[in-house]
């Protein structure tokens, strides 16, 4: 009779235990948020996607020379004197941005890439929420350029140099350019 006591208090016993953490947080305020309908605030400097304003971008590489995994690829088009325009930032755009891919896959966010350069127009974005089913949907292409328009340029650029030697052969002044 003392032992069937026994079993049905433990019976009663070990479902109050097992609760009490449930009960001791039943009545004060959840920490979990209703994602993605809910979010938390990030902190300030949050290291996330990567953008590149590219109008601003001179293509100096000094990104990609600071980038210690090597996810940055920027080729560049020597741009002739009468198309070299400025940035908002006042440097001068004397080479055409052919390419300028990131590899967010392989980037370790370290945000290095973004000090060193001059117009300030790399730099590290809200954004975190660009899942991709594909990893090579993580590859980021920021230049505009068509293989048209990049064809173009190599071209103008291509017979700016010819010209360039050529006068250089003749003995000839360098023709007077905006000044740039
Ligand atoms: S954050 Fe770091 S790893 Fe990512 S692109 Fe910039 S330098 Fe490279
Ligand atoms: S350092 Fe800035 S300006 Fe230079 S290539 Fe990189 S993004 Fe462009």
């Amino acid at each position: 009779m003392w032992q069937y006591l026994v079993n049905i208090w433990d019976s009663v016993k070990t479902p109050l235990i097992g609760m009490r953490l449930t009960w001791k947080r039943l009545f004060v305020p959840a920490v979990t948020l209703q994602y993605p309908d809910e979010r938390w605030e990030l902190p300030p400097n949050s290291r996330m996607q990567l953008f590149v304003n590219m109008d601003d971008c001179i293509g100096c590489i000094q990104c990609e020379r600071a980038c210690p995994v090597q996810c940055i690829t920027i080729e560049t088009i020597k741009a002739v004197p009468e198309d070299v325009e400025e940035t908002s930032t006042g440097h001068k755009k004397r080479l055409h941005v052919k390419k300028f891919d990131i590899d967010m896959a392989k980037c370790c966010y370290c945000d290095l890439c973004t000090f060193p350069c001059p117009t300030e127009c790399i730099y590290m974005t809200p954004s975190f929420e660009d899942s991709v089913p594909d990893r090579f949907g993580l590859v980021y292409h920021f230049a505009p350029m068509t293989p048209e328009q990049a064809a173009v340029l190599e071209e103008k650029a291509r017979k700016f140099d010819e010209a360039e030697e050529a006068r250089k052969a003749a003995g000839r002044p360098a023709r007077a350019t905006a000044a740039v």
